[in-house]
């Protein structure tokens, strides 16, 4: 082998080394590339799931994304990525604050219940175990409050109720019925107000829980409406807490592996983001020092070509200074190589806690969507809900304002209702609010807004329908009704609508339009009930 075939291996090895040297950056560089477009995603997700509980927190995220999408250097992420572990941190403290809040009012209507005499045994050995069990898991999710207060409200009326009867000694009295007491008084026990217990179920109805625990509370709200005495309706309130208190548990559950799982990988994040940035410094210059010893070996070559005095003595310096050089590249391809395994391992690490990350807030989200779907629907009848009604009429009212539209307003209400409850009972009642409710949706046109308003009424929004067009739908709807071959027990019983409707007018606001569609409904009423009536 001559001199020269020698050197053009030595280059061809040279420069396959180099090869490999461009390919395992540039692979690295692509990993990168993959990785930061699955943290856009994550960043995507975390922005939907954290939407709107902080407008600060929603900044932040949706500047961090745009770092990430322009590629920002490292350090500018990092600093992001602190600030919104800070602001995460900071919900969870207040988060527990309100909850805590929330306990006390809690602990401190049980409390109040624990004092009153002559509550029987195991309704005072429940409520114990209630509410030790409610001292060790006192974290829950902030959207229940509300809810949870109401309850709380409901059950001391009953309780001022039951320990106003018992300190005037009625509890243990014959039957009698007091006229300033609304409370009726059987057999020697409290009766709870009928309409009171008719508002409980209502807001039951309103609970945003779990599928499970919701049959739960519709057997239990099922209870409620059966006349029973005070000491029965009590327990159920107790039983109602213990519903809440198991939905909670699960909740939290949730809501804990989601919170945690999201500060592993954010700890995950930021630290796999500093490793990235201390390697590439480090990197730099152990690159800066090889690429410098590389330049000495060739201003070294360059002196023995300058220096030698014979060809062949060239050639053979040339062969002894190209192998040093083909082992400082060797020496810089294996530290790249282990760097790049380095940061893949890195960056495996963080991509897989992403990964799962990903997989919960996939799962809260749907939570998320689930409850706000519940808190906007009626549970008996799934038609929207009164909170509903108003969110979109007052969305209608805003647009009519800015440029008007046929709008109107329609209020329907059962007749005589109050009888079918009477005669057939609450759950004849219940039947038939939704077989009304289903009779409604399939009898007005597509796209009217179809509500429950509360009880046994109902409101629609339409859009874009003139007077004539309106009575004719909605007479044919109260024709259908009361032709519906209702069945109780084994009587046949037709059930008759009033209705009012009303387009709404450019000086009208939410309050004065509902006012007169409302109006109308009961000149219906009032003219025989069974009819519609438009108010201009
Ligand atoms: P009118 O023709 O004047 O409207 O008489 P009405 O009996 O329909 O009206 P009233 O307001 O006196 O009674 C309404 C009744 O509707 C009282 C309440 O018990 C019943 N109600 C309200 N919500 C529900 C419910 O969710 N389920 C059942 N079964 N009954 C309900
Ligand atoms: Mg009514
Ligand atoms: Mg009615």
């Amino acid at each position: 082998m001559n001199d020269s075939s020698v050197a053009q291996k030595q280059l061809v090895a040279l420069k396959r080394k180099l090869d490999t040297a461009i390919e395992s950056r540039s692979s690295l560089e692509d990993d990168f590339n993959l990785q930061s477009n699955l943290l856009i995603q994550f960043i995507g997700k975390l922005t939907l799931v954290s939407k709107g509980i902080d407008l600060e927190l929603d900044n932040r995220l949706a500047q961090l994304r745009t770092l990430f999408t322009k590629s920002a250097p490292i350090s500018e992420i990092e600093e992001k990525i602190a600030v919104i572990s800070k602001l995460l941190q900071q919900h969870s403290i207040t988060n527990r604050k309100n909850i805590s809040h929330v306990h006390e009012q809690f602990s401190q209507a049980g409390e109040s219940l624990q004092k009153i005499n002559g509550l029987p045994g195991d309704l005072r050995r429940d409520l114990r175990t209630l509410l030790t069990e409610t001292k060790e898991g006192k974290d829950s999710l902030i959207q229940y409050i509300p809810l949870l207060s109401q309850l709380l409200t409901f059950y001391d009326h009953s309780l001022k109720a039951k320990s106003g009867m018992a300190n005037q000694g009625i509890l243990q009295a014959p039957p009698v019925t007091s006229p300033e007491n609304k409370n009726a008084i059987v057999g020697g026990s409290v009766i709870l107000d009928a309409q009171f217990l008719e508002k409980i179920s209502i807001s039951l109805g309103a609970l945003p829980l779990s599928k499970a625990h919701t049959s739960d509370l519709l057997a239990i709200k099922k209870k409620l409406m059966t006349n029973q005495s005070s000491e029965k309706v009590l327990q159920n309130f107790i039983d109602i807490f213990d519903v809440i208190v198991a939905d909670f548990k699960d909740e939290q559950k949730n809501a804990k592996n989601f919170l945690t799982t999201l500060s592993a990988t954010l700890t995950t994040v930021q630290s796999a983001v500093k490793d990235t940035i201390v390697t590439q410094k480090n990197s730099q210059k152990a690159n800066d020092i090889i690429n410098l010893k590389l330049q000495s070996q060739l201003l070294d070559m360059t002196g023995t070509v300058e220096k030698a005095l014979t060809l062949s003595q060239v050639k053979e310096d040339i062969n002894e200074k190209l192998q040093v050089i083909a082992n400082t590249l060797e020496q810089k391809s294996k530290f790249e190589q282990q760097n790049h395994q380095q940061l893949a391992d890195k960056l495996n690490d963080m991509s897989a806690k992403v990964e799962q990350l990903e997989q919960q807030s996939e799962m809260f989200e749907e939570k998320l969507a689930e409850q706000q779907r519940k808190s906007m629907q009626d549970a008996l009848t799934k038609l929207a809900n009164r909170a509903a009604f108003d969110d979109f009429f007052a969305k209608s009212m805003i647009r009519f304002h800015r440029k008007s539209f046929p709008l109107a307003l329609v209020v329907i209400d059962i007749d005589d209702f109050k009888k079918i409850n009477d005669t057939y009972g609450h759950t004849a009642g219940d039947k038939t609010l939704q077989v009304i409710a289903n009779s409604i949706v399939k009898n007005v046109s597509k796209g009217v807004f179809v509500g429950r308003y509360g009880g046994e009424e109902f409101v629609l929004i339409y859009s874009k329908i003139q007077e004539e067009a309106l009575t004719a739908e909605l007479n044919a709807l109260n024709n259908f009704v009361a032709r519906l071959p209702f069945k109780f027990k084994t009587n046949k019983v037709s059930i008759t609508l009033s209705i009012g409707a009303t387009h709404i007018k450019p000086d009208d606001n939410i309050h004065i339009a509902f006012e007169r569609a409302d109006q109308a409904m009961y000149k219906a009423k009032k003219q025989g009930k069974n009819q519609v009536i438009y108010v201009k």
